[in-house]
């Protein structure tokens, strides 16, 4: 409570500067700086974002009573620089009050303008100002701002009406007009006595006249906004912490509404959406900040360029353009050329695209705010790229400027924006793979791929998915479900697919034997068109348009400017060698997971399979696997080609095998019919596999160390396919992985039989190749006892989608079902299945290298879970010493970047 809480500044002269952020917020450091090279700015007294957990911590009367002399000093500072007085109708100073957090949080929390008038310093300004109409008009405005935001005068709810725009209505009305700039003066007496009036009737009190009680009423404002539900919702967005708190910033008045030498607006030094190194924004004449926003009237072009390309879009001739909306660089070339001049001194200064705010008050120009701006992923990628390329910033600060999340939007097709705006949500779930999707709604896959062919666009619904819906999530533009989490097999396929995915989206009821969902009372047929937002998980109604993203030129030169700073590479998770492909043109360094289980499903495999699964015994068992063997061999052909020169590590099966048999009845009499047997025996099998946990179960390695035949037939598809293609002269690095290890003793037996069965390869074929025997390491017991595993293991893969679920004990499939709950309470800060937890998990991925290095102080380690692809995961697992990540192929770029940074963040 000791630290100084205000800091000044005004002409040229500040307290603080652009270094202070966490104690100012972002718009108060901003100011400090401003002021300090030359940019005219209001003066004024920023409060720190300190006296907000003041605030939180001590209440109002304390925080008044600490800060009473600092604030009046402040007061006094900006009367003086400004030659006016606050609280006083001679000669009268007004304020404003906005917030301002470290981090930008646009609109969410309140700002109050005008401060300061009341019925005498009204007359007082309107007299200073020979401008009676500007004086009243300011007055309505500020009882409007300040009932709403101080007096909680807010509409209640969506069927209230805003109380203050129903009396703007109702004088409009009366007096037979539409603007509100039609308002005489008289009206605006009128309007200001009405307005005050129902203030008192609705809150039981009187607008407070005196400056300063306004004042503490705007500064305790502008604090409680901190907790209001549209902020505390942005921070969850964007991870921002309930701790940082706001500042306040409290500035003399500028006015943007004093008449047509007036104006105020809001501009960008290069273009947000697209990059265009090319200044551009919005002004309006004779209004004041909010209007520009409101979209009561059409905001005009800052420049004569930009002005004359909205024109085209909008059909409007260049006459009535040049006539009705000029730009700014027409009506007031002179204040133009100083705004111009300010926005390249400003983006020189922070070395970053800025958005700023302005206002000309009679032909002078103030600067209100500038910030970093926001932009898009492409928008973000171009202009790290050209301020590089301009000198204004080196390699490392332009692998940074880059958010390797936003990098999904230049991969994915996205939802066009203006569409987006009138889109109507009817569900959310969890954002299990980003993109956008619109289509007509089918519930089965078979009925996927059906539509498909017919060239219909189809989003897939279904309860949840499993390996047998594939070839339907293949064709669908989106895929949504009802229950599972981000490593849900919807998810986890869905990315490497490349594919928007909504997962655990429990506010959906599907009726799979009507074909419909309902959802808040509204129901969806088969046919009818939602949209899905796989990158922040928002389930639309109807169709929203969507647009194909572009890879460009500076796209590639940021991959290879990560390139040349990473320490840790990226591989990729790949089944198939069209995503293998993919893959490697995104910059893989190889496969890192290939997961055979997916390669069984199609055509005749899934028959073999089963036939494999219905066997009594050894016999019978190699019997159906010999048939397998045949198309696994080709699969590993086609992937070992598509990543020809590259390691690629085959994981052997593991998902427990009652995922390949049908569970519902007329599945299992389409197999009986098949496999030529009684539908009673396909019954009594599926019923032997059934397990209660089937991610605990029999699966992974004690699959193979069961039935050694699995693990003998894939690791001569693996082998052979591999002696093929080295005869015909394509060079293959195999590494055979062995799933779900936790005692050393299950690796080395799963080892010699693939060591056998390589050696009966290569004396077959006549020539060997070289290949590594590694394991996952996904079980917590086999991070602890890694150095065992290490003696003959030649690598790691941390397989953390288990080992997360094993670590916490949270099923993978099921933590939809408390996972919001968890996350609201902040018992969880994030989903552990997204974001490796660092000090769990994370923990046992360190140890787990640790002890196996002891072993092999060399050993390769990697990791190819879904945390892979999570740029935080990514930056811990290089502090962790990992040699590479391995993730979804639309990931790739991500993670590279990723590396990148974490390894310029090391040095
Ligand atoms: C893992 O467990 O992290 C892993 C990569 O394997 P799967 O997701 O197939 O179990
Ligand atoms: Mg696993």
């Amino acid at each position: 409570m000791e630290n100084k809480k205000v800091y000044t500044f005004g002409n040229g002269k500040a307290e603080g500067n652009s270094e202070m952020k966490n104690l100012l917020g972002g718009k108060g450091a901003n100011l400090a700086e401003m002021n300090l090279i030359g940019v005219p700015v209001p003066p004024g007294f920023t409060i720190t974002t300190e006296v907000c957990t003041d605030y939180y911590t001590y209440g109002q009367e304390k925080v008044k009573e600490m800060l009473t002399k600092d604030v009046n000093a402040a007061i006094h500072n900006i009367e003086k620089l400004t030659g006016t007085k606050f609280n006083d109708a001679e000669n009268p100073l007004l304020l404003s009050v906005r917030s301002g957090a470290r981090a930008s949080m646009p609109g969410m929390m309140d700002t109050i303008l005008n401060l300061g008038l009341n019925d005498e310093i009204v007359e007082g300004l309107s007299k200073k100002t020979n401008n009676p109409k500007f004086a009243w008009d300011s007055y309505r405005r500020f009882i409007q701002m300040y009932g709403d935001v101080v007096m909680e005068m807010k509409p209640i709810n969506k069927e209230d009406h805003d109380p203050f725009e129903e009396i703007l209505d109702q004088v409009k009305e009366e007096k037979g007009i539409k603007l509100d700039s039609e308002f005489t003066v008289e009206d605006l007496k009128d309007i200001v006595g009405r307005f005050k009036k129902i203030v008192r009737e609705r809150t039981g009190k009187d607008f407070p006249t005196d400056g300063y009680d306004q004042l503490w009423g705007g500064i305790f404002a502008v604090f409680g906004s901190w907790m209001n539900e549209r902020a505390i919702l942005y921070r969850q967005m964007e991870k921002i912490p309930d701790s940082w708190g706001t500042a306040v910033n409290i500035q003399a008045m500028v006015f943007g509404n004093m008449g047509s030498n007036s104006a105020t607006g809001v501009c960008f030094s290069r273009n947000a959406a697209t990059g265009e190194n090319l200044f551009n924004g919005e002004y309006l004449v004779d209004a004041q900040g909010e209007d520009v926003v409101a979209g009561i009237r059409t905001p005009q072009e800052i420049t004569l360029e930009g002005s004359r390309r909205w024109a085209k879009l909008a059909g409007v001739s260049e006459k009535d353009r040049a006539a009705k909306f000029p730009s700014l660089e027409e009506v007031m070339p002179i204040v133009y050329k100083e705004l111009d001049d300010i926005q390249f001194k400003l983006e020189d200064h922070y070395r970053d695209m800025q958005d700023m705010e302005f206002t000309i008050q009679n032909g002078k120009l103030w600067i209100l705010q500038t910030r970093n701006g926001k932009r898009t992923g492409a928008a973000m990628v171009k202009i790290a790229m050209d301020l590089l390329e301009e000198g204004k910033i080196d390699e490392k600060a332009a692998l940074k400027r880059v958010d390797p999340i936003k990098l999904d939007e230049l991969l994915h097709p996205v939802f066009d924006n203006n569409s987006l705006k009138t889109a109507k949500v009817i569900a959310k779930g969890l954002p299990a793979s980003p993109g956008a999707a619109t289509g007509q709604v089918v519930f089965f896959p078979d009925d996927a791929e059906k539509w498909h062919n017919d060239g219909k666009k189809i989003v897939l619904v279904r309860q949840e998915t499993s390996p047998e819906d594939l070839a339907g999530m293949a064709v669908a533009e989106g895929i949504l479900t009802v229950r599972g989490g981000m490593t849900s097999h919807a998810a986890v396929v869905a990315r490497g697919m490349g594919k928007c995915c909504v997962s655990g989206v429990g506010e959906i009821k599907v009726n799979y034997k009507n074909r419909s969902f309902e959802v808040d009372g509204k129901t969806y047929k088969e046919g009818d068109f939602i949209s899905l937002n796989g990158t922040n998980g928002e389930v639309y109604d109807g169709k929203v348009e969507t647009k194909v993203a572009e890879m460009d030129n500076d796209f590639t030169l940021l991959m290879d400017l990560a390139e040349k700073y990473t320490r840790l590479y990226v591989r990729t998770n790949a089944d198939t060698p069209r995503d293998a492909a993919i893959a490697r043109k995104f910059g893989a360094k190889g496969i890192g997971l290939c997961r055979t289980e997916h390669m069984f499903f199609e055509g005749n495999k899934i028959k073999a399979m089963r036939e494999m699964i219905l066997a009594e015994n050894s016999e019978d068992r190699k019997k159906a696997l010999a048939k397998i063997l045949p198309y696994q061999k080709e699969d590993f052909k086609g992937i070992f080609t598509a990543m020809a020169g590259l390691p690629v590590t085959v994981r052997l099966l593991d998902p427990p095998l009652h995922e390949f048999v049908p569970h519902d009845e007329k599945g299992q009499k389409e197999m009986a019919d098949q496999l030529g047997v009684s539908v009673e025996k396909i019954k009594q099998r599926v019923d032997a596999l059934q397990e209660f946990n089937p991610m605990l179960g029999h699966r992974g390695c004690r699959l193979g160390n069961t039935y050694q035949e699995i693990t003998e037939m894939q690791t001569r598809a693996i082998l052979s396919a591999a002696v093929e293609l080295k005869k015909e002269g394509v060079e293959v690095f195999p590494e055979i992985m062995v799933p779900l290890v936790g005692i050393s003793h299950e690796f080395e037996m799963q080892e010699k039989i693939i060591r056998d069965t390589a050696e009966k390869v290569f004396h077959e074929e006549g020539m060997r190749v070289d290949y590594k025997v590694g394991t996952m390491i996904e079980i917590p017991r086999a991070t602890l006892t890694a150095h065992k595993i290490a003696k003959t293991a030649e690598f790691f893969s941390f397989g953390t989608n288990d080992l997360t679920q094993l670590t916490f004990g949270y099923s993978r499939d099921d933590i939809g079902s408390f996972l919001p709950t968890y996350l609201r309470k902040k018992i969880l800060k994030v989903d552990p299945f997204m974001t490796i937890d660092q000090n769990g998990v994370g923990q046992l991925v360190r140890l787990g290298v640790q002890n196996g290095r002891m072993e092999k102080p060399d050993l390769k380690c990697g990791i190819c879970g879904e945390h892979g692809g999570d740029p935080e995961s990514v930056k811990f697992f290089h502090r962790v010493g990992l040699n590479y990540v391995s993730c979804s192929p639309f990931r790739v770029p991500i993670a590279r970047l990723a590396a990148a940074q974490a390894a310029i963040e090391d040095k």
